[in-house]
């Protein structure tokens, strides 16, 4: 069967302005497990649409072939508002005007409302109370508020994605490595799709907190059972994960090429897809706590300049970054020294080189839980 595309109308934002999704659907519902895969959630971060653009080709054929086993949901890009945000020769892409704030924070948590329409039990059979949940969680994204452009364009991506076992959420860092964001309860799976992608740094949280899409799609599965009789009993069933496609500038021809080559045989691997992709590749580093990031911050204005790169690896106490004050009388003297608090890979740095007091200019993954970090608020804004 070849793709289906469908463009869905969102609400317009004004007079004369029109604004849509554009959905690529492979497959069949519940023919097998299901996929869900967007670009560009933060409008600003556009690796993945190139990656997207060639996993598309990739698909057809497979499609073609009649290889495609389950069913893939393709969003090429995720945020048309996002992507019109152009000021001044620069998309912002990343907060949303109206208020709301980040497009990647505060997706509604539907645990509560799909457990309301189980009755408050479940099937004894798992594969069936996977599939009945599956099912009420569809019904809680169709009743999702879509009073506002906002409201409405977050209940149409959940709704696509929600009774997804896969859903890889695409963003990128300012600049960096690749590096991949799941919970802890994915760890074998995260360790599978790392190795695939050569992703260097794949970071598990116990809970990150923040409502991050990924975890709006994934954390159901062990949350319902606050609600639920027999909802503790279930599988992790959806691998919610947010794969950052290396620095915003790393929009290239080969990387979008090795990405889509590299998603696409973890779908062959997840029988979504049929076909050999061969052996697993082994994983250049052992997965790290979100918790044992260090976040390299400066407690004032001034300018940046870097004394080590993204990927490399960086011992505790050693200067990283030195923060220059243009504004100080005393300029050498003024110079501050910025360390690294643990031992790990340095994997993500600011592009943006004038920096304002707190503003976190490095991460670094390590291997020991720092005490300043904290569950439930690991993300930043
Ligand atoms: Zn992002």
């Amino acid at each position: 069967m070849s793709r289906q595309t469908e463009e869905i109308p969102l609400m317009s934002p004004a007079p004369g302005t029109s604004r849509s999704l554009i959905v690529h659907r492979y497959g069949a519902p519940g023919t097998g497990p299901k996929a869900y895969i967007h670009a560009a959630l933060h409008a600003d971060e556009w690796p993945s649409v190139l990656t997207v653009q060639k996993l598309i080709p990739m698909l057809d054929e497979a499609s073609e072939r009649g290889e495609i086993l389950g069913e893939i949901v393709v969003l090429p890009y995720a945020n048309p508002t996002g992507l019109a945000q152009r000021m001044g020769g620069h998309v912002t892409g990343r907060y949303d005007y109206d208020g709301s704030g980040n497009f990647n924070r505060n997706w509604p948590d539907l645990s509560q409302a799909a457990a309301e329409k189980l009755g408050g039990s479940l099937p004894e059979d798992k594969t069936e109370a996977v599939r009945t949940v599956r099912a009420a969680l569809r019904e809680a994204a169709a009743e999702l508020p879509r009073r506002t452009r906002n409201q409405e364009w977050r209940a149409i991506l959940l709704g696509l994605s929600i009774d997804a076992d896969f859903v890889l959420d695409l963003h990128c860092d300012s600049e960096a490595t690749l590096h991949t964001y799941t919970n802890v309860r994915h760890k074998d799976m995260v360790e599978v799709l790392g190795a695939e992608l050569g992703s260097p740094v794949n970071l598990l949280e116990v809970e990150a907190g923040g409502g991050a899409f990924d975890e709006a799609n994934a954390k159901p599965w062990w949350t319902i059972g606050d609600y639920l009789e027999g909802g503790a009993d279930l599988p992790a069933a959806c691998f919610g994960v947010t794969v950052e496609l290396r620095g915003q500038a790393d929009v290239l021809e080969e990387y979008a090429a090795a990405d889509a080559e590299a998603l696409y045989r973890f779908l062959q691997r997840q029988k979504v897809i049929a076909g050999d992709p061969g052996p697993v590749p082994t994983l250049s580093n052992p997965v790290s706590m979100l918790d044992a990031v260090d976040l390299v911050r400066v407690p004032r204005s001034g300018i940046v300049g870097y004394h080590r790169d993204v990927g490399d690896r960086v011992a505790k106490g050693e200067i990283v970054a030195t923060l220059y004050d243009p504004a100080a009388v005393d300029p050498v003297g003024a110079r501050l020294d910025l360390f690294a608090g643990t031992d790990g890979i340095m994997f993500s740095r600011f592009s943006d080189k004038l920096v304002e007091p707190g503003d976190n200019i490095a991460k670094i993954a390590g291997t020991e839980s720092l005490s300043y970090r904290q569950a439930g608020a690991l993300l930043e804004d």
